[in-house]
């Protein structure tokens, strides 16, 4: 049976009560790994100081969840080791997902290229983790706090509810972001406690600031969304950006997010999909105006501030060539400088974590300290927008959970 129960505040000196496996972090990799390590027969005891299981999987791709895409490969991660998440990605797959989703019976669709969201809600996907995990003899202690961990031959958690001791401790506390819901640097505090590596940490998926100047130029254009290419040095996302009140977000802005460091620069092609130099040459000799012509592929509100503030707009045929070719070179390469991204309140990840060459990419065992396992967003492997994430706390959680 799935026991939850509540915390009683000050620690209880009773002596430890044992389990095969603890694992700290009830999200997506947690509870993963305790259907897993149950379903093995493992007696498995998950903890975590929030009052409610899965809190990020409940907001995840607007409340439904984009809960993996059917074209993960390790292509779509980032980590110091791009290879590390290839072994588990392998052994549970889309399809291994669906299965799960599908014998459940919650109905889900493909919003766009591979991305898989649930049509209800994604406490569905919840509530299907906590069915699983009852199913397997999971114990889930919520709104438990940690007070300590050590380890001599087994693992010992102290809590607010007393102490567990345990052969394998696996770390699934997830990473810095969203810090509203409960997030913290646990993990990687562990992972220093056991010295192991962990990596530069950082907000990633996340909306950029513009600097001052450019910050009150576009403002006023606060929900304003069209496609565009974002590119970060070699990397080049099409898709949709979002003008926010102090910078830019949308799906191509945040995935340029995961690559971006402080002082890089942005080039933004406002036109990806047409040659706004030759629809200039086209209308060579009308007097229409710069801004009727721009507002026929830009949105009108965007076409006035850009006028307002980036070109003199006249009738065309007012134009020098030179003009022309500059408007249009702004256009498909507009530069901005951010000045930082909204940081981890409101990012979706946190890029880097615990080393992964502190880890074995088959078991997500720590090298160093065998019986103590990380996975989920709290390991350097970060997943681009759409679906990848949440597969990379499934897979990790699943590899774990053959072995802890
Ligand atoms: C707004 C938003 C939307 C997102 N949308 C998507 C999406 O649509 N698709 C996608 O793939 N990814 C999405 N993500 C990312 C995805 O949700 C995460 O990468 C994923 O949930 C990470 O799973 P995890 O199990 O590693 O960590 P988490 O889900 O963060 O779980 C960690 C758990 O550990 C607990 N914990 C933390 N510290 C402690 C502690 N000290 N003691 C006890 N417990 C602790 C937390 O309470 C939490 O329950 C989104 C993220 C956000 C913020």
């Amino acid at each position: 049976m799935m026991k939850t129960g509540s915390c009683n505040n000050g620690v209880n000196t009773s002596p430890a009560i044992k389990k095969d496996v603890i694992i700290i972090g009830a999200g997506a990799a947690g509870l993963m790994c305790a259907i897993e390590c149950g379903k093995r027969g493992r007696s498995v005891l998950v903890i975590d100081h929030a009052e409610r299981t899965g809190s990020k999987i409940r907001i995840s791709g607007g409340g439904r969840c984009n809960f993996t895409n059917l074209q993960v490969t390790d292509d779509h991660y980032l980590s110091r080791n791009p290879h590390f998440c290839r072994s588990a990605l392998a052994r549970f797959t889309p399809p291994d997902i669906l299965s799960f989703v599908e014998n459940h019976h919650i109905a889900y669709y493909e919003k766009e290229a591979g991305q898989m969201f649930c049509v209800k809600s994604s406490r569905e996907i919840i509530a299907a983790l906590e069915q699983e995990c009852g199913r397997a003899g999971v114990e889930i202690r919520l709104a438990c706090r940690i007070a300590d961990i050590s380890h001599a031959e087994v693992f010992t958690v102290t809590t607010s509810e007393g102490a567990f001791s345990s052969d394998s401790l696996v770390i699934a506390t997830g990473g810095l972001s969203y810090t509203k819901l409960g997030a913290t640097g646990f993990g990687h505090e562990v992972a220093r406690k056991f010295r192991l590596k962990v990596t530069q940490v950082r907000p990633a998926l996340v909306p950029f600031v513009f600097p001052g100047g450019d910050q009150r130029i576009f403002k006023g254009l606060a929900g304003i969304a069209f496609d565009s290419a974002v590119t970060i040095g070699r990397n080049k996302f099409r898709g949709n950006i979002l003008f926010t009140h102090r910078g830019l977000s949308g799906p191509a802005a945040l995935q340029a997010s995961l690559y971006w460091e402080p002082g890089d620069p942005l080039l933004i092609d406002l036109l990806p999909a047409l040659d706004i130099h030759g629809a200039f040459l086209s209308a060579r000799q009308s007097r229409m105006e710069m801004h009727t012509l721009l507002a026929g592929h830009l949105p009108r509100r965007f076409v006035q501030t850009w006028c307002d503030h980036r070109i003199v707009s006249k009738p065309i045929n007012q134009y020098s060539d030179k003009e022309l070719k500059e408007i249009a070179q702004g256009l498909h390469a507009w530069q901005i400088i951010p000045k930082g991204t909204e940081g981890y309140d409101v990012a979706e990840v946190t890029a880097g974590g615990v080393n992964t060459d502190e880890l074995s990419s088959k078991t997500m065992e720590a090298k160093k300290a065998p019986g103590l396992y990380f996975i989920g967003e709290v390991v350097d492997v970060t997943g681009m927008l759409g679906g990848y994430n949440l597969h990379w706390a499934w897979a990790s959680g699943h590899a774990a959970g053959q072995f802890a």
